[in-house]
């Protein structure tokens, strides 16, 4: 977006424009493209199902976001979509499911995953989305793991704290489904030089919980939760 542009708004967004918030030309209203930032606009023209605004200032720039991945093997529908909102609030960069032996739910709507990171990132006035990346198979994530990106293995069967190992710089949080990893899973990611197997605490959590728990704990030790180091 850019001082001056004029866009055209159709479908959902149009809709709650016009039906809900019942803007008329010279409405003032606030956009984000989740690229450029967050924008002052003015309606410029109505029409019966879309909107035309006028970019007039820009109010603040995307945010940056901490460089962390979730990524989790995907849970039920309500489950999953509170993990994706919940992901979103903390200030993930990316989400991906990953699927593993035990996964059950093998389909994941990704519209409907982004419908829900959209409402999330409106209601908590963010102007970064996490970027959401089609579902992967466990080994073959494994295959492609970028050298320079820590992988923190949230284990049930134990690990090394994350609050003790979680360090700044390039990172992901696995997160395991509902049955947990097998061996050979386990054996497979613990193979990997970037991995680092982690407990969230002596208690077993379920994987939601285990996702939001890890990304609060790397968030607050290690991303943006803390004072950043002076350049
Ligand atoms: N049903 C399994 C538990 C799976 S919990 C069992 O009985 O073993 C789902 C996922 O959450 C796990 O695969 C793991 O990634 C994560 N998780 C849950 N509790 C954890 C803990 N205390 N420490 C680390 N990871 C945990």
């Amino acid at each position: 977006m850019s001082d001056g542009a004029v866009v055209r708004l159709d479908g959902s967004a149009a809709h709650y424009l016009l039906n809900v918030l019942r803007v008329k030309p010279g409405s003032p209203v606030k956009l984000c493209d989740n690229q450029t930032g967050e924008w002052l606009a003015e309606v410029a023209d109505v029409a019966k199902r879309d909107v035309s605004l006028r970019v007039t200032a820009l109010l603040r720039p995307r945010e940056p976001v901490p460089d962390i991945w979730l990524l989790a093997a995907p849970v039920k529908k309500a489950r999953l979509d509170m993990v994706v909102e919940k992901a979103c609030e903390l200030g993930v960069a990316l989400y991906r499911p990953v699927i593993t032996r035990r996964t059950i739910v093998e389909r994941t709507n990704m519209d409907r995953l982004r419908a829900q990171m959209v409402e999330a990132a409106e209601q908590c006035a963010r102007t970064a989305l996490p970027e959401i990346v089609d579902a992967v198979k466990l080994a073959d994530m494994l295959k492609d793991w970028p050298t320079n990106r820590t992988l923190y293995f949230a284990d049930e069967e134990g690990g090394v704290p994350l609050a003790e190992v979680a360090k700044p710089g390039p990172a992901a949080l696995l997160v395991g489904p509902e049955g947990g990893f097998d061996a050979d899973e386990r054996a497979a990611i613990k193979a990997l030089p970037q991995a680092v197997a982690v407990s969230l605490g002596p208690r077993i959590l379920r994987a939601e919980t285990a996702a939001i728990a890890g990304l609060s704990i790397w968030m607050a030790v290690a991303g943006d939760w803390v004072a950043q180091p002076s350049r």
